[in-house]
This record gives C-alpha cells, structure tokens and sequence, in this order.
C-alpha cells in the first residue's frame, strides 16, 4: 500500500480543531465508497449523540418503527452511571479526580435502569448502539494513557449491552494520533471525521500494532455552504449558525430541509452515502429534530432508499 503524509483536520461540534501529525507508525488510503453503495439508491445513515433524555429515546424509536429506519445511537457512559455513584467515573487524563463530566450524569438509578432497557430495546430492533465515550471531553490532547482510561471506563459502564462497541463518534469529532493503538486494543472499526472537501472517499488507516497491521476506517461528514457560510452538516453546527443569526426555528428547519435535500441529491449523482448525524437535544424547539424527520420521508419517497447503520456501512466497504 502506498505511504502518503498524514494530514487530517478533525475539527468538530464546537469548533475545536486538532491536528493529526504526519506519523511513520501509520498510514491513510482513500477509497471510493461508489463500489460498495448499491447501484441506483440512496443510502442514508443516520445518527445520533447523546442518549440523556428518556423521552427523545422513546421519540425517536417510534419514528423508527414507523418509518422502517435503523438508526445508529453512539451513547456516553456518565449517562449510565447514576449521580449518586458518579465518583465511580475517573476523569481520564488524571485519575485521582473523581465525578468530572462535561455532561453531567445519567440521573436515579430508576432513569439509568429505564435508559438501559431502551439501549437493549434499540439493539433488539435492528439499531447500531456504539460509543461516544464518557465526559465528552476534548480529546485532543491527550495521551495514550488517557485515551485508554476513557475506552476502559466505557467498556466497564456499558458492560450490560450484550456486544462490545466497534465505531466511535468522539466528543466534539476531537482525537489525536495517540488513541489509535487504543483503537486497536479495542477492536475499533470505524470512527467518524470532519475531513474537509473529499466526501465521495472514506480513508482506510493502517498503523502497526505489534507484530502486526490494524486497519480501521474514518468517515468524513460533510460540510455545505448556506448563504456562502460552511455549515458541518450537524443539527448543533445549525444550531450555532441559526442562534448567530436570529433565524426563527420556521425558518431554520425550511433550511436544513432544503439544504439536507440538496445534499442528498448531490450523494445520489456522486455515489456516496447521505449522513445525517444530530444530537438527543431539542436544539431551536425542535426545529432540527421535526426537519431530519420531514427529510427521512421525503428521501424515502423521492429516491429507492436503503437506511445503513455504522455497523452496516462498515461491513460493506470492508469487504
Ligand atoms: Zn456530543
């Protein structure tokens, strides 16, 4: 495989941006996901971070149901650990600290047993449950031993979901270099980016991990322009656009609508997957939550539609 320089920007919901050095232990190839998409469909994978709120749980399982969709949930673990034992969870790049989250924790123990089941329920009906770590921090930073810290706490956490996780959306899309051994002692498969301009490729990275390679894929999501601004198609990068400029929640979601339309159509023409990627938060009364819905059935009337989990998108492109 051809060694090409490391140069990737991950960047991220709050506009926190790292940067990922050129590195000998490891290398990137770009590949077209045109060959692995099914010819003639539009192939939606839609996600969401958070996983906190007991009502947006049930919500959005509904939608599902209804509308025949998977989804994908990537879950942060202080949402599992109850206040009263939040001393449980170690802030990663200094363990003597105790109870930090960024995120708060996940309530009673009668909200996290009612958020479990509908982890479990989410999984038994065809949903991808994988990970956004713990304390959504910035992990930019940190060390390898930090990095470490965070995916073992989270395995411990979430040690009652019946299969260990495999695809990592980071708090705020940040990472550094140093987590990507700790990737691979996790056996993690696929993380997701905000690599600028190329969305018609994914990167494949390869680093040495021992005696041998370890490969993992990293998905781009992509960026739009709306009124000549370059918005990460996030429903919280709208969010801070819309609150900036004073758009009332009517009009923010005729936009995403539009804007998500657009792109839709753009990933039809060009052959690569439609990534909706939002938050359990009901940013702008609801505006992007009732938009991503509208959106969700006017593709599946509009287009021949196939909904792929991360696990699923995975499975193909590795092939
Ligand atoms: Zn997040």
């Amino acid at each position: 495989m051809k060694k090409i320089a490391f140069l990737c920007f991950f960047g991220g919901v709050l506009a926190l941006t790292s940067f990922v050095e050129a590195n000998d232990e490891y290398f990137v190839k770009k590949k077209p996901y045109a060959p692995y998409l099914t010819p003639d469909k539009l192939t939606v994978v839609a996600s969401f971070d958070g996983s906190k709120s007991l009502e947006r749980w049930q919500d959005i399982l509904d939608f599902a149901d209804k509308k025949q969709v998977k989804f994908t949930f990537f879950i942060s673990g202080v949402y599992f650990v109850s206040d009263d034992d939040k001393k449980s969870y170690l802030y990663p790049p200094d363990m003597s600290i105790k109870g930090r989250s960024d995120i708060g924790f996940g309530g009673t123990g009668e909200n996290i047993e009612k958020r479990k089941n509908f982890v479990l329920k989410a999984m038994a009906a065809g949903h991808d449950v994988q990970t956004h770590l713990n304390g959504h921090f910035d992990g930019s930073r940190w060390s390898e031993d930090a990095w470490r810290n965070e995916f073992d706490q989270f395995s411990r956490i979430c040690a009652f979901m019946p299969s260990s996780v495999k695809h990592v959306r980071f708090p705020l899309l940040a990472m550094n270099h140093k987590v990507f051994p700790v990737l691979a002692a996790a056996g993690v498969k696929s993380v997701m980016s905000d690599i600028e301009n190329d969305y018609e490729n994914f990167n494949l990275i390869t680093l040495k991990y021992g005696a041998t390679n370890y490969q993992f894929a990293e998905f781009p999501i992509a960026y739009e322009k709306e009124n000549g601004a370059r918005i990460l198609l996030m429903d919280y990068n709208f969010y801070l656009y819309d609150e900036k400029h004073r758009i009332d929640p009517d009009k923010a979601e005729k936009d995403m609508i539009a804007l998500y339309l657009d792109e839709a159509e753009r990933c039809m023409r060009d052959k690569r997957p439609f990534f909706i990627s939002h938050h359990f938060s009901n940013w702008n009364h609801a505006a992007y939550w009732d938009a991503m819905q509208q959106v969700i059935s006017e593709v599946k009337k509009k287009y021949p539609t196939e909904f792929l989990t991360v696990s699923e998108l995975y499975d193909r492109v590795s092939k």
